[in-house]
């Protein structure tokens, strides 16, 4: 065997003990645990380059109405107000909150777009059987969106906020509140679909069917 015969996608060490384990091909619903110590190296994840592109388009849209519809809409002695994800944060910025208010555009709105649209490039081109171009900045890219992509926390942020104004004015929730919480839960299913080692496992095949 040569260096070029190793794939080193197939190798993985153990989180728990460091043992350097040599991963099997997984049939449906199967995983792989640690020879030393039992832990879980790998589920297998069936149909995951579909499920992913399935999910991931259907986040985007989800993304697109929880933009550009009221999130939330108040009233107070007889006046209704609307406001919509981009309002509070447009509020927070002209209440000199610079900080915070970069915080949550980067970590409910840039961060998930970036995320979502990455794992599109990713699964698009791999469905019809080509390599993305720069497929390993593009996985790296990937995987740093979706560790600031905090949607659940900004919508955790939300239920306090609405909990703590019920009793000052009457609130409404709007489409844009319930398509975010949908694509809280889509993309999270996006990201336990997508599996990181089917796609270099692909990437590999391919580079050595080519060479
Ligand atoms: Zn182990």
């Amino acid at each position: 065997m040569t260096d070029s015969d190793i794939n080193p996608n197939e190798w993985v060490a153990c989180e728990s003990c460091d043992l350097m384990v040599r991963l099997p091909e997984l049939r449906e619903r199967e995983e792989s645990e640690c020879a030393r110590c039992g832990q879980v190296l790998e589920r297998s994840q069936p149909d995951s380059l579909r499920r992913t592109l399935a999910l991931s388009i259907a986040s985007l849209l989800l993304f697109v109405v929880a933009q550009t519809t009221v999130f939330m809409s108040f009233e107070l002695d007889g006046l209704v107000q609307d406001a919509w994800i981009l309002t509070g944060i447009r509020a927070l910025f002209l209440d000199g909150k610079w900080a915070l208010a970069s915080l949550i555009l980067f970590t409910a709105v840039v961060a998930p777009l970036l995320w979502i649209l990455s794992l599109l490039y990713i699964v698009v081109p791999l469905r019809a059987g080509r390599t993305p171009p720069r497929i390993a900045s593009a996985m790296r890219f990937c995987a740093l969106a979706k560790n600031w992509s905090m949607l659940e926390v900004f919508l955790l942020g939300v239920l306090v906020t609405y909990v703590k104004l019920t009793g000052v004015a009457k609130l409404g929730i709007g489409p844009g509140a319930l398509s975010f919480a949908a694509l809280m839960l889509v993309s999270t299913l996006a990201g336990v679909s997508f599996d990181a080692r089917l796609v270099w496992g692909l990437v590999w095949d391919r580079s050595g069917a080519r060479s």
